[in-house]
């Protein structure tokens, strides 16, 4: 599978014949996207939306019109989608809760919306494999950013929307409308085994940088993937063993305190 970056937060994966478009950057990006859409030659019948934030879903609309695709989205998000409108996050430390709360005081509301998208959408609100649409890919719900994100896995790489914020060196995302859910969002995607993660901005990181950031922010041990494929009943129960340590550690530690 190869995997490109076309514009803004829009990646494309393909392997010459047919392809999966994963987000569609926001309105004033078309002209880019459509010349680089235009020029590929090959088929794609998906869209895939990690979330419909404007920068993610500004040119779902148009980008279904030139292709045919059908559109995937988080089911919680499939009205928003409808709709045009999606409302921005709140920040997750004090600087970016400043940036969004500016953001709907200077423009209230315009930056949040897109043209909607109305046909062909199929929305996912639990873990769905894509061979019905000929791709060996995977859709896994994340929350975490929004109430509706979800992730794409597709040969080595994940698709991880604004899960993961791949600019500046650091992987948290500074917007999350639900911040507790990015611990358990982040696990999922370290245990797809992707080794490449794609996230929605920014460039595409290692595996072992997540996981690094994962041990820093979180500290507990997950499984790391090197387990064996075929997984013996005492991996199973030591697992469990260590998933009860690690909700003892956190319902009667000393609570840590990850946001600043
Ligand atoms: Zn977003």
């Amino acid at each position: 599978m190869n995997v490109v970056k076309l514009a803004g937060t829009v990646w494309l994966a393909h392997d010459g014949q047919r392809g999966i478009i994963v987000d569609a950057a926001r309105k004033r990006q078309l002209s880019a996207l459509k010349s680089r859409i235009e020029s590929l030659e090959f088929a794609i019948p998906l869209l895939f939306l990690t979330h419909t934030h404007y920068d993610h879903a500004g040119c779902a609309e148009a980008l279904q019109r030139y292709t045919g695709a059908k559109v995937i989205v988080g089911a919680a998000e499939a009205d928003c989608l409808r709709q045009g409108y999606t409302p921005v996050p709140k920040g997750t430390h004090a600087f970016s809760r400043v940036v969004s709360d500016a953001g709907h005081i200077i423009v209230p509301g315009q930056t949040e919306h897109y043209n909607p998208v109305t046909r062909d959408i199929i929305p996912v609100d639990t873990k769905k494999d894509l061979s019905e649409y000929g791709f060996d890919a995977q859709v896994l719900p994340l929350g975490a950013h929004t109430a509706g994100s979800i992730g794409l896995k597709i040969g080595e790489h994940f698709f991880a929307g604004d899960t993961v914020f791949g600019v500046g060196g650091v992987l948290y995302p500074p917007f999350a409308d639900c911040p507790d859910e990015i611990q358990t969002a982040w696990e999922t995607i370290l245990n797809t085994q992707a080794k490449y993660i794609c996230p929605g901005h920014g460039r595409m990181i290692t595996r072992e940088q997540l996981e690094k950031q994962y041990h820093t922010r979180y500290g507990n041990r997950i499984d790391t993937g090197r387990a064996p494929a075929r997984k013996s009943k005492i991996y199973y129960e030591s697992k469990m063993i260590l998933r009860i340590g690690t909700v003892v550690k956190a319902t009667f530690g000393r609570p840590r305190h990850h946001i600043n």
